[in-house]
């Protein structure tokens, strides 16, 4: 177990390491990634970021769910009030999945999947939960529908056996 003396440790390496001066609040990749809890696949790793370039949100399978966008506008309104306007509109939103992913575990329970997704259980079929590729494009296509025009949308499957991702679907311009 890493207990708080280890982590303190860890914390001051960082602390001098002096990564974490001057950042803004804004990330400067202009990135939000929507990711699993998994402890394999912190994007921060995965996709090679550095601290202040992406947003990052990660939930059980990364998915976008009422939840999730629930947050993101909750984010809208911090970036307004940091920014006094819209959020500009080259900011690239970038669904990561996985293979192995715990989620398809969670097929058997579809009362806490239902309750997840807010959705009835027999809508659950729709929501992939055992795919990750249907799954990122549902996630998706839910982006599309719910961030303004203008913003990127992608969609990738990090593979945990090989370490490489699958870009599913390219980035591409929310339309009106
Ligand atoms: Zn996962």
């Amino acid at each position: 177990m890493i207990d708080t003396d280890e982590l303190t440790k860890r914390n001051a390496g960082f602390a001098d390491g002096g990564s974490f001066a001057d950042l803004k609040l804004m990330p400067s990749g202009s990135l939000a990634v929507i990711g699993c809890v998994d402890p394999r696949v912190d994007p921060s790793d995965v996709l090679g970021l550095k601290l202040g370039e992406a947003a990052v949100i990660r939930n059980v399978g990364g998915r976008v769910t009422p939840e999730t966008l629930r947050t993101l506008e909750m984010l809208s309104k911090v970036v307004q009030a940091r920014t006094g306007g819209p959020r500009p509109g080259d900011v690239h939103y970038a669904v990561l999945h996985h293979t192995d992913c715990g989620i398809t575990d969670l097929a058997a329970f579809p009362e806490l999947l239902a309750g997840y997704f807010e959705v009835p259980a027999g809508d659950l079929p729709a929501e992939a939960v055992t795919d990750p590729v249907a799954a990122v494009r549902v996630d998706v296509d839910v982006l599309k529908q719910k961030l303004p025009t203008g913003v990127f949308v992608s969609g990738l499957v990090y593979d945990v056996a090989t370490g490489l991702i699958d870009v599913v679907v390219p980035p591409a311009r929310v339309e009106a």
